[in-house]
């Protein structure tokens, strides 16, 4: 016998003695549960904004030695994941595994290839964590002001070490990390942290040296700045590059798709969408326009008529009780028509943007989260306050009577609301914690969708008059919107493209308000990846849809595909398709 025969069959015996010794779905349960356990010792702020609380006290310096720990967490864990049979799994414990696994192996392409830590200086703010901080409910608050204490006896050694890791920072990253860390320490010095400690009598002494701490990092990148905007330092590219980016489209959107054949998809989406809307406009222009010739140019054409028909809006001071009013409305149309389950004990609230979120008008859904699933779910709505009569009028033409309800319908109902208070019904801890954002976007963008294809365009429940060609109208130009993101973020962040180009796309091409197009582009300076989810996850849900309608053809009930499809949680579309069972 040669050697590499010996060699092969001794393989194979090893092969199958290892397979009779691995382990199943009995022990799976018990795997995720001490992975989970470890999972937030090892990333205790990570835990804290997940809202398990237990390890509060803990601010971790991110030095050379926390890298290393990381690695050899994520090592071990993917060993231990080798001691599991996977095709012998249940569907929902192979993607529980799958999603794990993406996870560990997404740890060394950051810490090793990634290395945001050495160019982006807003990763160092605490903020976020500190206000979590206070949200521990079970916990007295002598305990939550110990805990502070203990957290912010890090911070001058946490900017130590921040200073020496940013050794090639960008002007964008930079410019952001000096802005968000002037909260921080407002926090510290007159917001909630110092209330919370002298409402209590504690001693604040350690909240104004963090704050002094903070200051001195403050003060090193307003210098570090001053020096790349003079043209003293070379600042590095914000744009992280071909072979970065879709190694990050693929551990975060994990699609089956990769970065550029969604590029290439999103780029064909926008020319139907153009066609689409070029039929409306041409359908509408006597209706705006009936004195004014028809315009030749077909961007121009739909330019025009979406801004005469976003003349239609509500009153600045009636914004927010404009939404209030939608909400029910929608409610009453998913029930009627039979779209998807809708669970009243677990009620929607609208509220004014609470103060220390971005501060800028917009909406967004803030969900409980895994460990805290009765919490309420609140529908934010930016306030309008501060902006001029121009600023105003421009965002509520934006945000007209008929875009209003796209925008009702992605954030709320049937979008992100309803999505999230079904897959906090999912009994996986793994698919609550990693969550999939493609997933998400993805819901909320084929909602909208589904919405328009089953009658409402035609509802005259919130507008007295149907006018479905408005509708479609606004809907395709919020769609396009989601579409853009996907073509821009690959364009600018993988073929370089420059801010006039881009704003040429957003504003000539996919009709954004310049106010609009110009925060999307700083978006995406400071992004990546993240804008590919929305359209990503739609293309995906919305084939995967068809895919089973032409398979149950008459049998195909879109109720009982929509509760199905959020049944699993928020995981990757393609796992979804492995378990849905068709
Ligand atoms: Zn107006
Ligand atoms: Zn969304």
């Amino acid at each position: 016998m040669n050697k590499s025969i010996i060699i092969l069959l001794y393989s194979i015996i090893l092969f199958s003695c290892g397979n009779m010794n691995k382990r199943g779905d009995a022990d799976f349960d018990q795997f995720t549960k001490t992975f989970v356990n470890d999972l937030w010792m090892q990333y205790p702020n990570w835990a804290t904004g997940m809202g398990y609380h237990k390890y509060d006290s803990i601010l971790q310096i991110p030095n050379a030695a926390k890298d290393k720990s990381d690695l050899e967490f994520a090592k071990r864990y993917l060993d231990s994941l080798e001691g599991f049979d996977f095709e012998k799994l249940t569907p929902t414990h192979q993607t529980d595994y799958l999603l794990i696994k993406n996870n560990l192996t997404a740890t060394s392409f950051y810490s090793n290839e990634f290395k945001s830590g050495e160019w982006d200086a807003s990763s160092y703010n605490f903020g976020g964590t500190l206000f979590e901080l206070t949200n521990y409910k079970e916990a007295s608050t002598e305990q939550i002001i110990e805990n502070i204490n203990k957290f912010l006896s890090k911070t001058p050694e946490y900017y130590t070490t921040a200073k020496e890791n940013l050794k090639n920072p960008t002007l964008e990253h930079t410019a952001l990390a000096i802005d968000q860390l002037a909260g921080t320490i407002s926090m510290l010095r007159e917001g909630e942290i110092k209330q919370l400690f002298t409402k209590n009598n504690a001693d604040t002494k350690i909240l104004e040296s963090s704050a002094v701490a903070i200051e001195g990092f403050v003060a090193h990148l307003s210098d570090l700045k001053m020096q790349m905007d003079s043209g003293k330092m070379k600042a590095k590219d914000f744009r992280i590059g071909k072979e970065l980016h879709s190694k990050k489209f693929d551990f975060e959107i994990q699609s089956s798709f990769n970065a550029e054949s969604m590029y290439e998809n999103a780029k064909k989406r926008k020319q139907t969408l153009t066609a689409e809307m070029f039929d409306i406009a041409t359908k509408l222009w006597p209706k705006y326009m009936p004195n004014i010739v028809i315009e030749k140019d077909s961007l121009l054409r739909i330019k025009a008529v979406i801004d005469a028909v976003a003349m239609q809006h509500c009153k600045r001071e009636d914004f927010q009780k404009e939404i209030e009013r939608q909400i029910p409305i929608l409610t009453k149309f998913v029930s009627e028509n039979n779209l998807v389950t809708m669970d009243p004990t677990k009620p929607l609230v609208v509220r004014k943007e609470p103060e220390w979120m971005a501060g800028v008008a917009g909406a967004s859904i803030s969900s409980p989260g895994p460990y805290d699933k009765n919490g309420n779910t609140y529908y934010n709505v930016g306030s309008l306050a501060k902006y001029t009569p121009e600023g105003a009028e421009s965002y509520l033409r934006e945000y007209n009577n008929f875009t209003l309800q796209i925008l009702n319908i992605h954030e709320a109902i049937p979008g992100h609301y309803v999505q999230l208070v079904h897959s906090n019904k999912t009994p996986s801890l793994i698919q609550s914690i990693f969550q999939n954002g493609a997933f998400n976007e993805g819901w909320a963008l084929y909602a909208e969708r589904m919405m328009m294809e089953e009658g409402f365009d035609k509802n005259t429940s919130i507008n007295p008059s149907a006018m479905p060609d408005e509708m479609w109208l606004m809907y395709y130009k919020f769609h396009l919107r989601g579409v853009c993101n996907t073509i821009l973020d690959y364009s600018i962040h993988s073929l370089g493209m420059k801010k006039e180009e881009a704003l040429q796309i957003m504003m000539n091409e996919a009709f954004q308000e310049k106010s609009e197009a110009e925060g999307k582009w700083k978006r995406a300076t400071l992004t990546q990846v993240q804008l590919c989810s929305y359209f990503t996850g739609f293309y995906e849900i919305y084939n995967f849809r068809d895919k089973v309608k032409k398979k149950q053809g008459d049998k195909f009930q879109i109720k009982a595909f929509n509760d199905k499809l959020l049944s699993f949680g928020s995981p990757p579309v393609k796992y979804i398709e492995k378990m849905f069972g068709e």
